[in-house]
């Protein structure tokens, strides 16, 4: 069979399985079939690029590969869950590298070839070259600040938005200019610088604590660069693969924006994620009721129903066997165990899944928030493990609150609450949690992990 063939045929394949890799990944019972179908794709794909004609020498591939699998390998295996948004922004970052190296390298060979570049061509190009190169700054920003080698506070200043958007305008220019006459390579390259400042400059007056939104928009960036390219060098696969990245990372975007009930201009012009400029609740004169395992035990023992609320705090302790472990014992007991899960509870999208699924926690006990929120009024006890925003009632009831209209789980509305965390910190938002002085919570102070452990034992005394 022709090379070509071959190519074309795998590149069929790998889309297939990227699609029914996405598929999968709606699910959560699915999900690792889902990542491993896209991988087999991703592989796939890459053996049909290495068939192709057009390789004239393998050295650099080669170079490539034992390159991007040195660095692949321990950012897949040795990276820690709670530092994942970070490790993907920095993936992002090399993604949109590659897209944009290429554009400039297919740019510069047809020019200097001198046989002309077609409209739609150089269209592909630009685009790809603009959006590549401010993904590429962009990501590293939201990458420096989740690392925090970079400030996590939004850098703002007075007419931040004009200057962006004059920024914005002349590169249109630059690109209209270079598409009308691609010979103008001092536009093509000065898109180029242009569109890696507009990443900074996009970036930076995001607060931290949005990144997580921030680079679920990158990798729709990234995307679309990658889309560019496979239409400037002719390549189904990168076509495919570039629209269904871009477009799921958009709808993401959104799905998060609206579960934080923010709209999405607010997060990428809002500042968000500095310190609350409005007035919250003061918990002033209000007192805490802490408990001991022990008497948690206790409670435990007299719940028939129990509903679990992981949070950030779940995945920092890395908890995820130990709750398992006490639902088990649980449910021997007679009582019932089921997990609400909130869709921005931790630091990225699915974040209590992965934890999850990685303790084999049944993929029936998870419940979705609109699911299960009604369910609290009937339930004996809430355990809430390192969450504190998707569960902070001041979302319902307090209109001066930076998350007021935000969805929450229904927590408090359960007969009893406990709350395992380590101390009176607030979560992500930075603000005072009533819950925990409510009447119907107890608190359990420690690392979540420590005290599930603890919990387990006196479960098992008893
Ligand atoms: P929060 O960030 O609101 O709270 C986490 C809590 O965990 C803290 O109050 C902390 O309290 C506690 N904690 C930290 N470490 C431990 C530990 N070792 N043991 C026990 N407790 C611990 O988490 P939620 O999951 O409730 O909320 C997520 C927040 O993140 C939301 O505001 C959401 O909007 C935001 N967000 C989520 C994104 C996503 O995609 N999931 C994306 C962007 C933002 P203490 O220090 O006292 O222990």
């Amino acid at each position: 069979m022709n090379r070509e063939v071959v190519s074309q045929l795998a590149y069929l394949a790998a889309s297939i399985l990227f699609i029914f890799g996405l598929r999968g990944l709606t699910k959560p019972d699915k999900a690792r079939r889902g990542m491993m179908l896209a991988a087999i794709g991703m592989l796939i794909a890459i053996i049909g690029t290495l068939v192709k004609t057009e390789i004239i020498s393998y050295g650099w591939i080669l170079v490539g590969l034992v390159l991007g699998s040195l660095i692949g390998y321990p950012l897949g295996v040795w990276v820690p869950m709670t530092a994942m948004p970070q490790r993907i922004a920095f993936s992002h970052m090399f993604g949109a590298l590659a897209a944009t190296l290429v554009g400039v390298s297919e740019y510069y060979t047809d020019l200097t070839a001198g046989h002309g570049i077609g409209v739609a061509k150089m269209s592909a190009l630009a685009f790809e070259v603009l959006f590549g190169a401010l993904t590429v700054t962009g990501s590293f920003v939201a990458f420096g600040k989740l690392a925090e080698f970079l400030p996590g506070r939004p850098v703002t200043y007075r007419g931040q938005n004009a200057v962006n958007l004059v920024l914005a305008a002349i590169a249109v220019v630059l690109f209209v200019v270079v598409v009308l006459n691609p010979e103008a390579s001092i536009a093509f390259y000065a898109m180029l610088v242009l569109a890696t400042v507009i990443g900074l400059f996009l970036v930076l007056p995001i607060g931290g604590a949005d990144m997580p939104v921030v680079i679920s928009l990158m990798n729709s960036y990234a995307g679309l660069a990658a889309a560019a390219t496979g239409f400037a060098i002719g390549n189904d696969v990168l076509i495919i693969a570039g629209a269904l990245d871009g477009a799921s990372g958009f709808i993401l975007s959104i799905v998060m924006s609206k579960a934080m009930n923010r709209s999405f201009g607010n997060v990428l012009f809002g500042a968000f994620g500095s310190a609350p400029s409005v007035a919250t609740r003061s918990a002033e004169g209000l007192a805490v009721a802490s408990i001991t395992a022990e008497d948690a035990a206790l409670q435990l023992a007299y719940a028939h129903s129990v509903i679990v609320i992981p949070g950030y705090g779940l995945a920092v302790a890395q908890a995820q066997h130990q709750i398992r472990e006490l639902a088990d014992l649980i449910e021997k007991n007679g009582g019932e165990v089921r997990y609400a899960i909130h869709p921005v509870a931790g630091r990225m999208p699915g974040h209590m899944n992965v934890l999850l699924a990685e303790a084999n926690v049944p993929y029936d006990r998870l419940y979705e928030m609109e699911e299960i929120n009604s369910r609290f009024e009937e339930t004996d006890l809430a355990l809430v493990i390192g969450a504190n925003d998707v569960v902070n009632p001041a979302a319902r009831n307090d209109p001066s609150s930076p998350i007021y209209g935000m969805p929450i789980l229904n927590a408090d509305r359960a007969r009893r609450v406990i709350v395992l965390k380590r101390g009176m910190s607030p979560g992500f938002a930075g603000i005072e949690n009533e819950l925990f002085y409510a009447e119907n919570t107890s608190m359990l102070f420690g690392d979540a992990k420590a005290s599930l452990q603890k919990l387990i034992a006196e479960v098992k005394a008893s």
